[in-house]
Order: structure tokens, then C-alpha cells, then sequence
């Protein structure tokens, strides 16, 4: 059996883990998940966004599964996300964007795979008043930090038989911070001579991106342009509702879908599911459990592809429960 610590989150994060829950349910009897809750409505009945035992369980199964959870301004945390992720030193955060056959976008074939720096730059929580008129925040980028998500996105594409890795910067402008990034890259890129490397400013790949992104392989790039991109490139292929992300440290992993918790549609079963369900198929690559991941893959596919299972943000009339009943269907099952 595999223990893993499934949060619920808030927002969409309830009816998008029940989701992934009564489909792997379906998939796999290997899977013991420990269900904690986290967020409002914690906040609300015990005081406290993410109470202890969160912290234990994830501490003893070391892998999580987690819908998204919202930070309400003032509670302590910036983001419990961005909190979860330092903590667990989860540093490398993983994007895959692949168009869906079925999906309408103005794209084809995209398949892409974006590695964001997921600890440092001006997510290092560092803001200062310095007085009535002026407010720093500091941009923290370090030689270790950027080591190891650059040898992260090529040790993936040599892996993986990618052709190429992008790295993304704005080093003419922050000669220091991104500077150092750049520098480490170039460095790094003369141990893969199989991969081609080349690097961008921000400004010029987000037009790239727009213009033509079947240009690009594997992605590269600080913390805060990592998240700006990665909404980006999910506008390329449908939006956030089917981009999922693996955040991966040194013995902790943790899945969750790339949206946030969608406060505007919460609680109306319309949030679409895939995202969430597409972190659990990179959950069971991560435990070995390949074939499943596939089966997962193939049976969200053929529900994609019928423009009937479609749910509102893809422009379609289907359910959360719906679209989770199609997929049980299509994986061979009922559900529980
Ligand atoms: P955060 O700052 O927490 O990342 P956000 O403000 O960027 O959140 P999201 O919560 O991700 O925003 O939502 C952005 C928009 O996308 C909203 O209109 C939301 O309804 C929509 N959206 C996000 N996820 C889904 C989903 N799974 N299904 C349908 N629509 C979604």
C-alpha cells in the first residue's frame, strides 16, 4: 500500500478532490489515503487554516495529494501554498501542457513542459515599508536554488527524449539575480551536448508563446515568471481546468492542479476536474505505478474528446459529478 495525504483544500478544492478520489478509487486498490482538511472552513471551526495533523500526515506518507487551498488576507500565512512548498522544500515545480484532442483552443499538438523555480525570487516573503511612499521586496535567487531546478528540466528532457530546454530570464535588467540564473544555466547546459539549450527574455517568450509555441520543448525559469507562464500556456490549451503540476522535493511530492480555488464557481458542481485528476495520473508515475497513469490518461482522453462531457469552462453543460461518472465509466467502473 502506498499512504498518501489527500487535502481537500477549499473553494473547488472539496468537489475537485472527491472527484480524483472516487476515480482512483475505481483504478487502484494500492493507494491509502489519510483525507485532511485545510483552509476556511478549518479557519472557521478550529482557528487555524492548517491544523498539526496535516503536517504529520504529511510527514509520515510524504507524498500529498491537494485540491487548492485559499489564503485569506491577514491569517498569518501568505499563501499556505507557497508555505507548503518551502517548508517541505518542494523546489521543483512541474507543468505539463499538452493539448487535448477534443478541447478547442487556437493551437494544435502543444507539448510542452514548464520546470518553475518553486522556493527563491520574490516569493522569498521579504517586503519591507521603508517609509510612507515606499515599499521594497526583495528578489531572492541563489546558486544552489538555481542549480538544482536547471539540472531538474535537463536531467527530465535527457529522460525523456525532449530535444531542447528554454531557459527564461530578464538578466539584462536584473544583471545580479537573473544574472546568476542564466549563468548557472549556461553552465549546466554544456553536460547535456544532446540538448539543444537557449535562452529568452521574459517579455520575448511570452510573444514567442503567443506567436508560435510548438517552438518551445522544455521550460526553464524563475519562481514568479514560472507561474505568469504557466497560466499563459494553459490559455493555450483550454485553460487552467486541465493543467496539473507535481511539486517535487528530495523525498516529499506533492500534486495538486495548477487553478486556485475558483471561489466564483465553488460549491455549483461545474468546476471542471481534469486538472486535478491529470496531478493524480503524475502521482502514480511518481510511485511506479505507470500503467495505471496511463489507463487514467487514455480514459480522460476518450471522455475529452465528446464535446458532450465538455464542463462549463470548456464550454460544455457537463457536471463535476457528471464528467467524474464519464471517466469511472470509461476507466471500466461505476462509482463507489
Ligand atoms: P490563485 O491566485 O489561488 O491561483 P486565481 O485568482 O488565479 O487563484 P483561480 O482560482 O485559479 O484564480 O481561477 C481563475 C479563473 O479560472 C476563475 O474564473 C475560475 O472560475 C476559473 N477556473 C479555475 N479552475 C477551474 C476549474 N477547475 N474548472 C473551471 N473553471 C476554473
Amino acid at each position: 500500500m502506498i499512504d498518501i495525504t489527500l487535502i481537500r483544500g477549499d473553494g473547488i478544492g472539496p468537489e475537485v478532490t472527491d472527484s480524483a478520489r472516487k476515480v482512483l478509487d475505481i483504478l487502484t486498490d494500492d493507494l491509502n489515503f489519510t483525507v485532511m482538511n485545510a483552509g476556511s472552513d478549518m479557519l472557521e471551526k478550529h482557528g487555524t487554516l492548517v491544523p498539526e495533523a496535516v503536517f504529520e500526515s504529511i510527514e509520515a506518507t510524504r507524498i500529498v495529494l491537494k485540491g487548492p487551498i485559499m489564503t485569506p488576507i491577514g491569517e498569518g500565512f501568505r499563501s499556505i501554498n507557497v508555505m507548503l512548498r518551502k517548508k517541505y522544500d518542494l523546489y521543483s515545480n512541474i507543468r505539463p501542457i499538452l493539448s487535448i484532442p477534443g478541447v478547442k483552443s487556437r493551437y494544435e499538438a502543444i507539448d510542452l513542459i514548464i520546470f518553475r523555480e518553486n522556493t527563491e525570487d520574490l516569493y522569498s516573503g521579504i517586503e519591507t515599508i521603508v517609509d510612507d511612499d515606499t515599499r521594497h521586496a526583495i528578489k531572492v535567487i541563489t546558486r544552489s536554488g538555481s542549480t538544482r531546478i536547471i539540472q531538474a528540466a535537463f536531467d527530465y528532457a535527457r529522460e525523456h527524449g525532449r530535444k531542447k530546454v528554454t531557459l527564461v530570464h530578464k538578466a539584462n535588467i536584473m544583471k545580479e539575480t537573473d544574472g546568476l540564473f542564466l549563468n548557472v544555466g549556461r553552465d549546466i547546459s554544456v553536460n547535456y551536448p544532446d540538448i539543444l539549450f537557449e535562452t529568452l527574455i521574459i517579455d520575448n517568450m511570452c510573444m514567442q508563446l503567443v506567436l508560435n509555441p510548438n517552438q518551445f520543448d522544455v521550460i526553464v525559469t524563475m519562481n514568479l515568471y514560472g507561474d505568469i507562464l504557466s497560466d499563459l500556456c494553459a490559455g493555450l490549451v483550454g485553460g487552467l481546468g486541465v493543467i496539473p503540476s507535481a511539486n517535487i522535493g528530495n523525498g516529499f511530492a506533492m500534486f495538486e492542479p495548477v487553478h486556485g480555488s475558483a471561489p466564483d464557481i465553488a460549491g455549483k458542481n461545474i468546476a471542471n476536474p481534469t486538472a486535478m485528476l491529470l496531478s493524480c495520473a503524475m502521482l502514480l508515475d511518481y510511485v511506479g505505478k505507470k500503467e495505471t497513469a496511463a489507463r487514467l490518461r487514455k480514459a480522460l482522453q476518450s471522455v475529452l474528446e465528446k464535446a458532450e462531457n465538455h464542463t462549463a469552462d470548456l464550454g460544455g453543460t457537463r457536471t463535476t459529478t457528471g464528467f467524474t461518472e464519464a471517466v469511472c465509466m470509461a476507466i471500466g467502473g461505476v462509482t463507489r
